[in-house]
C-alpha cells in the first residue's frame, strides 16, 4: 500500500505528525508541490512569494531532502506544479492508498484541499494531521465557534487550563519510494526559473543565517541554552538592530522547519532548569498570539481579507502613488523608509518596525491596509497568513481586538526606539 506524504508548512522530521506510525515495509513518497502561480506578479506588481522567501524555502526543501535520505528514503519529490494539478493524477498513477497532509486554517488553502479531496480516486483516502500549531482543536477549553474575541481572554482561558501538547517520536527510518516514482524526479528548481533574482547577501540582516530543520534546531538551542538570550527577551524584544533582540524563530516556524510544540516544550524545559522569569513567560505569550491569529482566521475565514475585515465600517482606503513610495522606502519619513529598506533587502523587520511601518501606511498615508499586507506577504521570509493578515487588520482597526485601530505616532516611536538614529543610519546609509 503506497502512502504519499504531502509536505507543506512542516518541512521537518522532528515532531511531525505526518510521519507518525508509518508502516516501514510499505512504499512511502514524500512530495512537495512548488506552485509557480505564487511567483507571478498581480496588477499591482505584487507576488504572493518574493525572492527572499523563495530562496529560504528552496534551501529548507533541500535540507528536508537531505534529512529524508539519512533515514533511507530516496528523498523528497519536488514538483514545480500546483498541488491540485499534480496530486490527484499522481495518486492515480502510483495507486496511492493514503494521502497524508497537515490540516489547513486559511480559506484558499482549505479550498485547495477540498478540491484535491474531490478529485482523488475512490481507493485513495485523504488523511489530515495537525498543522504547526500548539494545541489540537479538540483539546482547547472552548469550541472554535466560542473562540474568545479578545486575545487577553483567549490567553487567560488557555493558561488556566493548558492543553497537553502531543509529541511525535523521532523516526529512525523511512520506507522506499514506489518503484514507478523513481523516474519522476526533476532537476532542482532555481529562482531564475520562476522569474526571481537571488537577493544580494546583506551583512546588516538581523536574521541568523541558515534555513531548514538543522539550522532552526541549532538556533533554538543557541537562543535558549548556549547564549540564553531568552532570559532578557522582555527587555530587548522591541529592539531594531542585531541578532538577539528577539528570538528570530519566525522563519523556521513559518515553514515548519521548527515544530512550535517543540519550541514550547524546550522553553518550559529551560524554565525548569534555570527558573522562569518575565522574559521566558513573554516568549510563550507571543507564541500564543500566533496561535490566536490562526484560530481567529480559521473561525472567520474570508471575512478577514475584506476591506472592513471583521468590523462594520470600512476604513479610508486610497490606492495611489503613496503606496508606491511606501513600499520602495521613499516616503520621506526616515524611520518608515528605513523599515521598508530593511524589509526589501533582507525579508525581515522587527515587530516594532512592522507595527510602525504598517500604522504609517494605514493611518498617515490613508492607504488600503490590504496593499500593505500583500506587500509584507511578498517580502517577509517569515510570512504566515494568520499572523500577517491578523496583525495588519488589528492595526487597521478592522481585526479581532476591537480597539478602533492602533495608530502609532511615528515621531514618538522613533525617538523612543531609535533615540540616537542608529537604525535609520544603518538602513539609509547609502541614500
Ligand atoms: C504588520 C505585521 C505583520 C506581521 N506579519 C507576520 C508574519 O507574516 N509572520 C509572523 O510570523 N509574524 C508576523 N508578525 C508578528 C511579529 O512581528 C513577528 O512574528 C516577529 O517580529 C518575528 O520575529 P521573532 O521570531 O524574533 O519574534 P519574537 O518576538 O521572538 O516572538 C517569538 C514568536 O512569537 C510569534 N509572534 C511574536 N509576535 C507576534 C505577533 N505580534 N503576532 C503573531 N505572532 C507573533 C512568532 O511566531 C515569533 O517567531 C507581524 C507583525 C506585524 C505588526
Amino acid at each position: 500500500m503506497t502512502t504519499l506524504l504531502w509536505f507543506k508548512q512542516d518541512l521537518r522530521l522532528h515532531d511531525n505528525p505526518l510521519l507518525e506510525g508509518l508502516d516501514l515495509t510499505q512504499p512511502c513518497l514524500p512530495v512537495y508541490c512548488l506552485d509557480p502561480a505564487q511567483f507571478v506578479a498581480d496588477e499591482q506588481g505584487v507576488r504572493r512569494c518574493g525572492a527572499h522567501r523563495a530562496q529560504h524555502l528552496l534551501a529548507a526543501l533541500r535540507a528536508l531532502d537531505n534529512g529524508l535520505r539519512t533515514l533511507g528514503s530516496p528523498g523528497l519529490l519536488l514538483l514545480p506544479q500546483a498541488a491540485e494539478q499534480a496530486l490527484p493524477e499522481l495518486c492515480r498513477e502510483l495507486d496511492v492508498r493514503l494521502l497524508r497532509t497537515h490540516s489547513e486554517y486559511a480559506p484558499d488553502e482549505l479550498a485547495r484541499l477540498r478540491q484535491i479531496a474531490g478529485q482523488l480516486p475512490d481507493s485513495c483516502q485523504l488523511q489530515q494531521v495537525q498543522d504547526n500549531r500548539l494545541f489540537a482543536l479538540d483539546d482547547l477549553p472552548f469550541g472554535l465557534d466560542k473562540l474568545p474575541q479578545v486575545f487577553t481572554r483567549f490567553r487567560n482561558q488557555i493558561e488556566r487550563q493548558l492543553p497537553e501538547l502531543h509529541e511525535v517520536r523521532a523516526r529512525q527510518r523511512m520506507g522506499p519510494w514506489p518503484r514507478d516514482a523513481m523516474g519522476m524526479r526533476e532537476a532542482w528548481p532555481t529562482l531564475a526559473q520562476f522569474g526571481l533574482q537571488a537577493p544580494d547577501a546583506e551583512p546588516r540582516s538581523a536574521l541568523p543565517s541558515g534555513a531548514g530543520e538543522a539550522a532552526g534546531l541549532d538556533w533554538l538551542s543557541q537562543y535558549l541554552w548556549r547564549d540564553q538570550s531568552v532570559r532578557h527577551y522582555k527587555e530587548t524584544r522591541n529592539g531594531l538592530l542585531g541578532r538577539d533582540f528577539s528570538s528570530k524563530l519566525s522563519p523556521w516556524l513559518a515553514d515548519g522547519s521548527l515544530s512550535v510544540r517543540h519550541v514550547w516544550r524546550e522553553l518550559r524545559r529551560h524554565e525548569d532548569t534555570y527558573g522562569a522569569n518575565d522574559s521566558t513567560y513573554w516568549l510563550g505569550f507571543e507564541l500564543l498570539w500566533r496561535e490566536f491569529f490562526r484560530l481567529a482566521l480559521q473561525q472567520h475565514g474570508g471575512a478577514w481579507f475584506r476591506l472592513r475585515g471583521l468590523s462594520d465600517h470600512a476604513p479610508v482606503a486610497n490606492r495611489d502613488e503613496r503606496f508606491e513610495q511606501w513600499r520602495s522606502g521613499q516616503t520621506g519619513n526616515d524611520f518608515v523608509d528605513a523599515c521598508l529598506q530593511e524589509l526589501n533587502r533582507t525579508g525581515f523587520i522587527s515587530n516594532r518596525g512592522r507595527q510602525i511601518a504598517a500604522s504609517y501606511l494605514v493611518h498617515d498615508l490613508q492607504q488600503d491596509w490590504r496593499l500593505g499586507a500583500a506587500w509584507f506577504e511578498q517580502q517577509l521570509i517569515d510570512f504566515e497568513v494568520g499572523s500577517n493578515w491578523g496583525n495588519w487588520a488589528y492595526i487597521a482597526g478592522v481585526g479581532h481586538d476591537p480597539r478602533g485601530g492602533r495608530a502609532f505616532n511615528v515621531r514618538e516611536q522613533a525617538k523612543r526606539h531609535d533615540p540616537h538614529g542608529a537604525y535609520v543610519r544603518t538602513w539609509l546609509a547609502d541614500r
